[in-house]
């Protein structure tokens, strides 16, 4: 099919799911239906509006709940929680972490932030996540062991971690990569940050690595503001996380003691607030994404050229985004689309650009990326706020 008759029937296919009558459609708006300004105000009216107060523990015993994790810690944000799961993983300066190239710019700029080099790998096009089969082969190729960890045989550099990215909120296939990481003996880390609500074969995403992130910015399934959290089933690791996420401060009446470089990474009391009015407002958010993406699939599915991303079939997916792979597409294709999708208000987007191509990964060393940059060519992203359905 010509570009020009894909993209007239991308739109009137979209048009038919969306809202009569909007002048634009954002790719993902915040619901505020619930207690939000009651709790807001409560903090306001208490004077408890910074890094303490009842609403912080509050909210991450919910997400304990929600997501059946022992340990959860609230954060500023996603990007923090990850570089905490990293420093808490035992990542060091100098070491190399293995993260996706098709990714959020904030889980190779985490692995920095440690002093650490991201070392990007390939994605699967069934799940956009790590591919554990093709990383399997890479380490086999860029690997070697010694002294009893595993090092990049082409620069020496110690490999300490690797971190999987659920796209979009679809879950990667995470059992072949834990099993991959047990061999390699690597701690696996996750970025859930897209991810609250979606399952992997029943279990929460963010419980099958060692830790994960999870991300409350505005655009995200639920928010606090800003916000994140660190969820992990480790008492020890969880009690490492909240040390530095509080400065390293050891707990005394008056003085002012840190046995450690640490952060100020906690998430204040009034973002806390507004999180467990959101919070409580789950299943309805998932619900209607679930809706939203069954109306997006039955009107796309008359669209001969592409096809929308869904669930893989070990998973239960939040459909943070809904999205569409071009069948041959190149980012000429991809971008005629966009642009006669702006041309109506519907605030589509690509892929991200993948990490190799950012000036400060130019250098970070890579596997062959062939499935990412097909992914990347290929790929837009539709409106998908709850409001939509
Ligand atoms: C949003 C996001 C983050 C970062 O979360 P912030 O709360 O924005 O810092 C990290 N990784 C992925 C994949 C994300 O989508």
């Amino acid at each position: 099919m010509s570009p020009l008759r894909l993209s007239a029937e991308l739109v009137t296919a979209v048009r038919r799911v969306l809202p009569q009558g909007g002048t634009s459609y954002p790719l993902h708006e915040p619901l505020f239906g619930g207690k939000e300004w009651d709790y807001v105000k409560s903090c306001l009216d208490s004077g408890w509006v910074s890094s303490a107060g009842a609403f912080v523990g509050r909210f991450e015993q919910q997400i304990c709940e929600v997501t059946g994790s022992e340990e959860a810690i609230a954060t500023v944000n996603g990007t923090a929680a990850l570089h905490l799961c990293l420093l808490a993983a035992g990542v060091r300066p100098g070491d190399e972490v293995i993260v996706p190239a098709l990714t959020f710019v904030a889980t190779a700029n985490a692995v920095s932030y440690c002093g650490a080099t991201p070392h990007f790998a390939d994605s699967a096009e069934t799940t956009l996540g790590l591919d554990p089969k093709r990383l399997a082969e890479h380490l086999a190729t860029v690997g070697e062991r010694r002294d009893g960890s595993l090092h990049n045989k082409t620069n020496g550099r110690r490999i300490a971690a690797v971190v999987v990215t659920h796209v979009l909120g679809h879950p990667a296939d995470l059992d072949p990569l834990l099993s991959l990481c047990r061999e390699q003996r690597l701690p696996l880390i996750e970025d859930a940050a897209e991810a609250l609500g979606s399952t992997y074969k029943s279990r929460h995403v963010g419980r099958h690595g060692l830790l994960a992130a999870l991300s409350f910015n505005g655009n995200k399934v639920l928010t606090t503001g800003g916000g994140g959290a660190v969820i992990t089933d480790d008492e020890a690791l969880a009690e490492r996380v909240r040390h530095l996420s509080t400065t390293a401060k050891q707990p005394h009446a008056w003085r002012y003691d840190h046995d450690a470089v640490g952060y100020n990474y906690r998430m204040p009391n009034i973002n806390a607030a507004l999180g467990c009015a959101q919070l409580e407002q789950l299943s309805g958010l998932l619900h209607a994404k679930r809706a939203l993406a069954a109306r997006y699939a039955s009107a796309l599915a008359e669209v001969e050229g592409l096809r929308c991303v869904t669930e893989p079939a070990f998973a239960r997916s939040n459909y943070w985004l809904n999205a569409v792979l071009i069948d041959a597409g190149d980012t000429g294709v991809r971008d005629e689309l966009l642009k006669a999708l702006h041309a109506e208000g519907i605030l589509a987007r690509p892929a991200w650009t993948l990490m190799h191509r950012l000036p400060a990964y130019a250098e970070a060393p890579r596997a062959d990326l062939e499935v990412a940059k097909d992914i990347e060519r290929r790929l837009i992203c539709l409106p998908s706020s709850a409001s939509l359905a």
